[in-house]
């Protein structure tokens, strides 16, 4: 049989991107880029090569059909699904499917260890997961960056890290006044569509450019020879990156997607053991027959993620 490892009603968690397990980059564990599990040409025509696979993303990644659907095709069971100890709560194993790992991801790219001054722009789901894991690599401190209120205040109940409001503040000066000469480690989190300045905002408007303004503050905020991780969503060239800070402070700069299969069993083990428990994050829980009175409040920044139960 094509799939071994499972058996038919099993509990598993499915990962959010797809990967085959045989191909030159599975074998190195370098499953977010698989080479064989891909459908889009347009991805392919316009980079000349085979990229990201992802269940229920747009026609430049997607493979997958359905990230949300009640029912599932999963290509390559074995290697693409978790299975999930029958004591571990739903509300606990959905997020192995990406936000745990990929905030593991982030702080792993982003070379967070032991004694790490570690900075995280956005603290949306993946950011307050970025620094509990930064808490259990045993980074030194913890600097959060946002300006939602519910998000910095479950930064300082549940995680007791530091917090920039760069809505009160000017964040380069703060956190270079708080970590003189910079942070070792600067993990981006923070969605694409995010600008501060009325230059990046034109150029947006007429879609020639990321945001860059992001970017540059991380890049004066990391330590000579620090690491920047980048993990929020890039779908665009930018425009006016500072190249020459890049290399006179002998930064390294990473992104991409999490190598979710490869961590999963560092993520259940953390999981099981407490360490990592992510309904901190969930602001919403209700059953999906109760989807339409919650709509209007998943919008709201204030929302981070919501749960909702299939069963009835
Ligand atoms: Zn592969």
């Amino acid at each position: 049989p094509i799939v071994c490892k499972l058996y038919v009603g099993q509990r598993v968690v499915v990962a959010f991107n797809i990967a085959c397990g045989f191909c030159e980059y599975c074998q190195r564990q370098e499953y977010a880029v698989c080479d064989t599990i891909y459908s889009s040409k347009l991805q392919e025509k316009l980079h000349q090569q085979k990229k990201v696979t992802l269940f229920g993303h747009s026609c430049l990644k997607s493979a997958g059909l359905g990230g949300q659907a009640e029912y599932i095709r999963v290509p390559f069971a074995d290697i693409n699904c978790l299975p999930i100890p029958n004591d571990v709560p739903d509300d606990k194993a959905l997020y192995l499917s990406d936000i745990i790992p990929t905030a593991f991801h982030g702080c792993h790219i982003g070379n967070v260890k032991e004694g790490s001054i570690v900075a995280i722009w956005s603290l949306g789901p993946i950011g307050l997961l970025q620094a509990r894991w930064c808490q259990i690599l045993g980074a030194k401190r913890i600097i959060g960056i946002d300006y939602v209120p519910k998000r910095l205040k479950i930064a300082h109940q549940s995680l007791q890290i530091e917090t920039i409001n760069v809505k009160e503040c000017d964040t380069m000066k703060t956190l270079l006044e708080m970590v003189p000469g910079g942070a070792d480690c600067s993990l981006q989190a923070v969605d694409f569509n995010y600008s501060k300045s009325l230059l990046y905002k034109d150029e947006r408007s007429l879609q020639s450019t990321a945001d860059v303004d992001i970017l540059t503050e991380i890049i004066a905020c990391t330590r000579k020879c620090g690491t920047i991780s980048i993990i929020g969503d890039y779908n665009n060239v930018i425009n006016h990156i500072p190249i020459r800070l890049i290399m006179e402070k002998n930064l390294r700069i990473i992104g991409g997607q999490s190598h979710t299969q490869k961590y999963w069993p560092t993520c259940l083990h953390k999981v099981l053991s407490g360490e990592i428990d992510p309904t901190f994050i969930i602001t919403h829980s209700f059953n999906i027959n109760h989807l339409s009175n919650y709509y209007e409040q998943l919008i709201d920044e204030e929302t981070l993620k919501c749960f909702i139960q299939v069963q009835n």
